[in-house]
């Protein structure tokens, strides 16, 4: 299986560095070393153009002396003397061709073996040539006498300083360019070692926000792009965070709204049984006195007792449907409130006025003690509470009782404080252990109580939803066998909140 090899960023840029740094070595290198070489060349041409001058000075002289011979036969004669002469005099060992090309002489103690064949046929033509022979040079030049040919020189020069020199500087150029390799890949790796850090340390917090640990602060503390995206990570991190956080109050309430939503059915099931069943009741009643009136058509006191009863239990039908038909609109739908200042006294001595026949019919006494006032509310649904409240304390008082309905102002948390309708009545009492349930939907105290009384447990039900609307409460203060206590609670000033405040 082939792997891959990944070379990371410092690496690649480290390797970057250090591969410019030697590019530019390389070109230095080449240009300066043609330069030696140019030089080193213009330095032979120039020794060579001046020696061989020399040479044909001193050969012309020579020949110019004494009789007059042909250039080959003076050649023949004078030219190893002359080779020596000029071997000494340049410092070169020096070798002499007759204008045949035909070897005349040489300062070396051999006859020099190189074949120059191919360059004296160039000096024939009166042309200089260069012959590289390893690390030697064979430098040949034709020489005259004005416009005749006297022979050939030849320098024989060696290479061997120009190219120690040469390779000398190469070898510089090698070990420079190595260590500007090293120490620009070290360097480039230390610089770019430190960036990476900081991508690193990036990379961190992005993997951090990724795992939900969010960014207290920006990790990087930069001038430049790299600060920029620092900072930036942090406020993205800020806003994940707090559109999390608003997410998950949002979910939190949906959740809410669905433990709601399933009490809601919840209830709603219970309500639906709890009103079938209560329905039934008087309907069997009044089912079984028409039987009974069936059966015995002519039986006057039977008919007297059917009337009654018929006519019982179909105000109690009424009234159960009047209020749970209430109950259940109040939750299915918003509660379109009406809400206004109300006068409280006269609400609360109308609710009197009307229950006044009921009272004496149970031999009770109402009286009112009322104060001025104004609350915040819907006046139809006031007075239902009030009603409900009042019913309660006549129909479950004794023979010969009271019932007081009373007013007065306390401080709320709101400025204007509430208003607090208080009934007392001189009645039968709640037991202890009812006095948390008594405004459940349908909860009655004892089922026959409450039947024999026109009862149907949605009353007290009906008035906590009512004053909950309305920003209120309703509660039982207390309650024992001399009688009961309630008290409705209503803001003075409209109010936005809900009752927390109280
Ligand atoms: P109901 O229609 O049965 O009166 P409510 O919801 O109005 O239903 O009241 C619930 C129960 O609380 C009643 O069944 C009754 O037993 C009891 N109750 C309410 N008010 C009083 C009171 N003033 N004195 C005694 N018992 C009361």
């Amino acid at each position: 299986m082939k792997r891959k090899i990944h070379i990371g960023l410092k690496g690649k840029l480290a390797m970057l560095l250090a591969l410019l740094l030697a590019s530019v070595l390389i070109v230095l290198s080449t240009m300066v070393l043609a330069g030696i070489r140019e030089d080193q060349r213009n330095r032979l041409e120039q020794l060579f153009a001046h020696e061989s001058a020399n040479a044909n000075l001193r050969v012309r002289q020579e020949f110019l002396t004494g009789t007059r011979i042909t250039p080959d036969l003076f050649m023949q004669r004078s030219a190893q003397r002359l080779a020596v002469d000029l071997g000494a005099q340049s410092g070169m060992a020096v070798t002499l061709y007759k204008p045949d090309d035909s070897f005349a002489g040489t300062s070396l103690p051999i006859q020099p073996r190189t074949d120059v064949k191919d360059a004296l046929e160039y000096t024939a033509k009166g042309q200089s040539v260069y012959i590289t022979e390893g690390v030697q040079l064979l430098y040949l030049a034709p020489l005259y006498n004005a416009d005749e040919r006297l022979g050939t020189v030849q320098f024989h020069a060696s290479l061997a300083d120009q190219y120690a020199f040469y390779s000398r500087i190469q070898n510089l150029f090698l070990v420079t360019g190595a260590a500007v390799l090293v120490a620009g890949f070290l360097i480039g790796y230390l610089y770019v070692w430190r960036q990476v850090n900081v991508i690193a340390k990036l990379n961190q917090a992005a993997n951090q926000i990724g795992s939900g640990k969010y960014l207290l602060d920006p990790l990087v503390q930069r001038k430049d792009e790299l600060g920029e995206l620092a900072q930036g990570i942090y406020e993205m991190s800020g806003s994940i965070a707090s559109s999390l956080s608003q997410l998950t109050e949002e979910k939190l309430k949906l959740l809410d709204a669905i433990v709601r939503l399933q009490e809601l059915e919840q209830q709603q099931k219970q309500f639906i049984g709890n009103i079938s069943h209560e329905l039934k009741t008087p309907l069997t009643s009044i089912l079984a006195y028409a039987d009974l009136l069936e059966m015995y058509r002519d039986d006057p006191s039977l008919l007297e007792e059917a009337r009654m009863q018929i006519g019982k239990e179909a105000e109690r039908l009424y009234g159960l449907v009047e209020k749970a038909l209430q109950l259940s609109s109040m939750d299915i739908y918003e509660f379109e409130t009406k809400a206004k200042v109300v006068e409280v006294s006269p609400l609360l001595q109308e609710a009197v006025n009307r229950l006044q026949i009921k009272a004496e019919r149970h031999g009770v006494t109402m009286e009112a003690h009322l104060s001025e006032g104004t609350v915040w509310a819907d006046p139809e649904n006031m007075m239902h509470m009030v009603l409900n409240v009042l019913d309660n304390a006549v129909k479950y008082n004794k023979p010969g009782g009271t019932v007081t309905l009373s007013n007065h102002l306390v401080e709320g948390s709101n400025s204007e404080g509430y208003m607090v309708i208080e009934v007392v009545d001189t009645g039968i009492g709640i037991p202890m252990d009812a006095h948390s349930r008594i405004f459940d939907p349908f909860y009655t105290v004892s089922g026959d109580r409450s039947r024999a009384y026109g009862g149907t447990g949605l009353g007290l039900s009906l008035v906590r939803s009512l004053a909950e609307k309305q920003h209120g409460l309703v509660r039982l203060v207390s309650s024992g066998p001399n009688g009961s206590r309630f008290e409705i609670m209503l803001p003075m000033v409209h109010l936005n909140t809900e009752t927390d405040g109280l």
